[in-house]
């Protein structure tokens, strides 16, 4: 086992991790900007290393100074959490050349994964039911049509490079199809710097879930149940639920076995999370995360697991030393991301946090490295914290979510705490009756 890990991170994830390597007895390296030189990471951390000044390009991007400072402190793995370097293969090799074990999955995972064409096609072979679309890139006014006529109207484009959701045009019909693929394009070259895209069916009113799988180098791999991100808001995750209300023990058993025979054939390595949506009773798979998540959590609840232990354990070579018939179910979690917004138009609200005292007792889970007298920095993401909880059932665990948002009190910002409220008086909410485009048709509504 690791001596000492380097997190190549911050915020609350590099928090989480640092409470996993701890626990496990491994020594702890911080490296942070220069406006995160107070930050809660790096004053936890056994020890620590700026890494450059305050816009990520230069310090949380930036792959030479974070390797120096793995190589100085002499850590012998490097964990990047989500985000940032969590993603990138240049990043993996570079690690893997210098000797540290990188936690994650091999470069060549990561990158088949980050290219979305390859990955639908990928995993096609290995079993996975994909959603109809075109079978590779597509350039051309005049291909966009005969395929998207092909797979029926109406048809998304979106960036084989892509994430965040960005680089996402809904095409209605023909006559869109040209302006939704220029804009498609330019939106990804400006974003990812790669103008490739390809085309899908655009479905109506999915779900989204997806498939948490852990995988060692032995070729054990177990499926850990399901995740339900249909609550979004611009393609992005704002509350998760775990189980989904809309799946049986016989379609998650299903679903899971498929996956997780996926993920053997492939060679997958580590943890990593099989994006569906999901209509009509079927599954369609949209992408693969090669890296830990930010719902991690409620799957940390349901099934008992801690999943930072787990990478920790399979990049340094352990075995699972489970199957999948060790795997249960406990009760009903949710995450609820708290943001530092205006929760109306979602307008970041940086700035210092007067008073931070967060709801606690049976259930309740926070990871947040905020504190009272806190300045959030403008150049990160917003989000703060995280607020899980844990029932029996959803009903307990609604009821532990309504009076945790209750007790939390964030002071001398705005947060998207009192849209959590909201979202918790809608009886579809209630009833688990909703898909991807719920949250914005009530954002709409109000
Ligand atoms: P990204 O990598 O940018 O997050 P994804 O492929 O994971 O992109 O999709 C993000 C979200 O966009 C999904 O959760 C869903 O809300 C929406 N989406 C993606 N593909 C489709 C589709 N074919 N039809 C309808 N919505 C889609």
């Amino acid at each position: 086992m690791f001596e000492k890990v380097l997190i190549a991170n911050r915020g609350e994830i590099a928090l989480r991790i640092h409470r996993a390597c701890h626990e496990m007895g491994i020594q702890t390296v911080a490296v942070h900007s220069t406006a995160d030189a107070e930050a809660m990471h790096v004053r936890l951390a056994d020890e620590s290393v700026c890494i450059g000044p305050p816009p990520a390009g230069q310090s949380y991007l930036n792959i030479p100074a974070i390797i120096a400072a793995a190589e100085i402190t002499g850590a012998q793995a490097i964990h990047p959490g989500y985000g940032f370097l969590s993603e990138n293969a240049k990043f993996a090799d570079i690690v893997a050349a210098h000797e540290i074990a990188f936690i994650g999955p091999t470069a060549a995972h990561i990158r088949l994964m980050g290219d979305k064409i390859a990955a639908k096609q990928a995993v096609k072979e290995a079993g996975i039911p994909v959603v109809p679309g075109s079978d590779g890139g597509v350039d051309n006014d005049a291909d966009a049509i005969t395929i998207s006529k092909s797979i029926g109207y109406p048809v998304l484009i979106k960036a084989s490079a892509g994430g965040g959701g960005r680089g996402m045009k809904v095409a209605m019909d023909e006559s869109e199809v040209g302006h939704a693929l220029s804009t498609a394009r330019s939106e990804a070259k400006a974003a990812f710097g790669d103008d490739i895209v390809y085309i899908e069916k655009y479905l109506g009113k999915p779900r989204h879930i997806e498939i948490q799988v852990v995988a060692d180098a032995f070729g054990n791999v177990v499926h850990l149940g399901e995740r339900d991100c249909s609550l979004q808001r611009r393609h992005q995750k704002v509350l998760e639920e775990a189980p989904s209300p809309a799946l049986d023990d016989a379609a998650r058993a299903e679903i899971g076995e498929v996956v997780a025979n996926a993920v053997r054939t492939l060679g997958y390595l580590g943890v990593g999370t099989v994006e569906f949506l999901y209509e009509d009773g079927k599954f369609y798979f949209i992408e693969m995360n090669t890296r830990l998540q930010v719902e991690h959590p409620v799957t940390e609840a349901i099934t008992g697991l801690d999943l930072v232990r787990e990478q920790i354990r399979i990049a340094s070579g352990e075995e699972l030393g489970y199957t999948q018939s060790d795997i249960s179910f406990e009760g009903h979690a949710i995450e609820c991301r708290i943001n530092a917004e205006n929760p109306r138009n979602f307008t970041p609200s940086p700035g210092r946090i007067k008073n931070f005292h967060t709801p606690g007792g049976l259930g309740v889970r926070i990871d947040s490295a905020v504190f009272s007298g806190y300045s959030i920095p403008p150049y990160y993401d917003s989000l703060i914290g995280k607020l899980i909880v844990h029932g029996r059932t959803r009903e307990e665990c609604l009821m532990r979510l309504r009076r945790s948002l209750q007790e939390f009190v964030i002071d001398g910002i705005e947060t998207t705490i009192p849209l959590f409220d909201e979202i918790l008086d809608e009886q579809e909410f209630v009833d688990g009756n909703y898909n991807i485009h719920w949250l914005e048709q009530l954002l709409r509504s109000k």
